[in-house]
């Protein structure tokens, strides 16, 4: 077999470990921090003790905290915490939540340093010239593997959509994983949370960007997914929740460098008019994504499949949705609330830059029927 020609680029600094958030305050020192900007949700990190204990690993440091991240950012809330933070005058960020705490934290960071409001960046008015302050990243979610990756996916109301910055600049400068933080997650947030994991290792294992690495850390996310996934939602042992931060934060670094493909922008007309968690909204797609890529997918699958002892497309397929009925997460879009007349508009809004990079190519008409597959 040709080896491929590629190119790979992980500038971000990486400590993962079980217990591992008691070591913030070393990288804080080596990154020089003296006034932290603290980047994170509305309750859990208060209601979990994060904040005491963050609080008691910096003592003698100044530690500000933005509080007011809500689920899938918005716009308004981004200025709000770059303001706030070029007030308060600090050094460095810590962002500390699911994906969106922390790529809320990656725009502020980066505010700090570039002029003007994130809208002008998501609308491409402006571009990220230089890096912003100093960032560490700290997932309490094992998803979006947020903390390794250069994206901030910021809800722009007005234009209904979840656009993306994702300039090199943006990457964190340190990701400190502990798995240990996501064992507060309630098992909804945990299974959406895996599930979005799996749709985006998934996603990143058959792009038409992957290249060898990046094909070699889906590989491995996808079989961490799929052997852990059930037992870290119910079970919650520390050997299924140690494999789904790995799976997550694996699938963040391959992605970094690829993208997603047709699954993710799918997800945000979902998530937007509906209301639907990020992870559910990709899941629903999953399946019947599998079963229209599988034909093109026969030698690409065929390691995979092998591993997962199945014996084709469509059997991973079923193998996921029988999975996602024993999770209690929503397989059908009608049970979402989506109804027929609504399918046309969600193919519009759901094709995005990366729909071109699915294996197969995919169209609105596509989609469409895709759709109508699971309603
Ligand atoms: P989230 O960050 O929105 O969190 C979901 C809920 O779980 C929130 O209410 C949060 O407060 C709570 N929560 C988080 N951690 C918890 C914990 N340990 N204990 C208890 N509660 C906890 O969910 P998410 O799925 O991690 O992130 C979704 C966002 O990330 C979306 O906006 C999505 O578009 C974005 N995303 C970003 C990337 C990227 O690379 N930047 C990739 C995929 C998705």
């Amino acid at each position: 077999m040709e080896a491929e020609d590629f190119k790979f680029y992980m500038p971000t600094r990486i400590r993962f470990g079980w217990g591992s958030f008691q070591e913030i305050r070393q990288i804080v020192d080596e990154l020089k921090g003296k006034r932290i900007f603290l980047v994170t949700g509305r309750n859990f990190a208060k209601k979990y003790s994060l904040l005491d204990k963050l609080s008691n690993y910096l003592k003698g440091l100044t530690l500000v905290v933005f509080a007011e991240i809500e689920e899938n950012p918005s716009i308004e809330t981004v200025d709000r915490g770059a303001e706030q933070c070029r007030k308060s005058q600090c050094d460095l960020i810590i962002s500390l939540g699911g994906g969106s705490g922390l790529d809320a934290g990656k725009a502020i960071a980066m505010l700090q340093r570039n002029p003007g409001s994130i809208r002008e960046y998501l609308d491409q008015e402006r571009a990220c010239q230089t890096k912003g302050l100093p960032i560490i990243t700290i997932p309490t979610t094992s998803g979006t593997g947020s903390e390794v990756t250069p994206f901030s996916v910021i809800t722009h109301k007005a234009k209904k959509a979840k656009p993306a910055i994702a300039p090199p600049q943006n990457f964190p400068d340190f990701a400190l994983v502990d798995p240990e933080l996501t064992m507060s997650m309630p098992f909804e947030v945990a299974v959406s949370t895996g599930l979005d994991a799996l749709c985006q290792a998934v996603e990143g294992f058959w792009s038409t960007q992957a290249n060898p690495v990046t094909r070699s850390l889906a590989f491995q996310a996808i079989q961490l997914a799929m052997e852990n996934l059930e037992s870290a939602c119910l079970r919650k042992d520390q050997e299924s929740v140690v494999n789904m931060a790995l799976a997550s934060h694996l699938t963040g670094i391959e992605m970094s460098n690829v993208g997603n493909t047709s699954i993710h922008p799918l997800s945000y007309p979902i998530t937007l008019d509906y209301g639907v968690a990020h992870g559910f909204a990709c899941a629903i797609f999953l399946p019947a994504v599998i079963r229209f890529n599988a034909q093109s997918m026969e030698n690409r699958f065929k390691d995979l499949l092998h591993i997962l002892n199945l014996p084709s497309g469509d059997a991973f397929a079923d193998k996921i949705d029988s999975l996602m009925k024993r999770l209690k997460a929503p397989r059908r879009l009608s049970e979402v609330g989506v109804k027929a007349e609504a399918i046309p508009e969600i193919a519009k809004r759901g094709m995005g830059r990366s729909t071109a990079w699915n294996p197969r190519p995919m169209t609105e008409e596509d989609i469409i029927q895709i759709c109508k597959t699971i309603l």
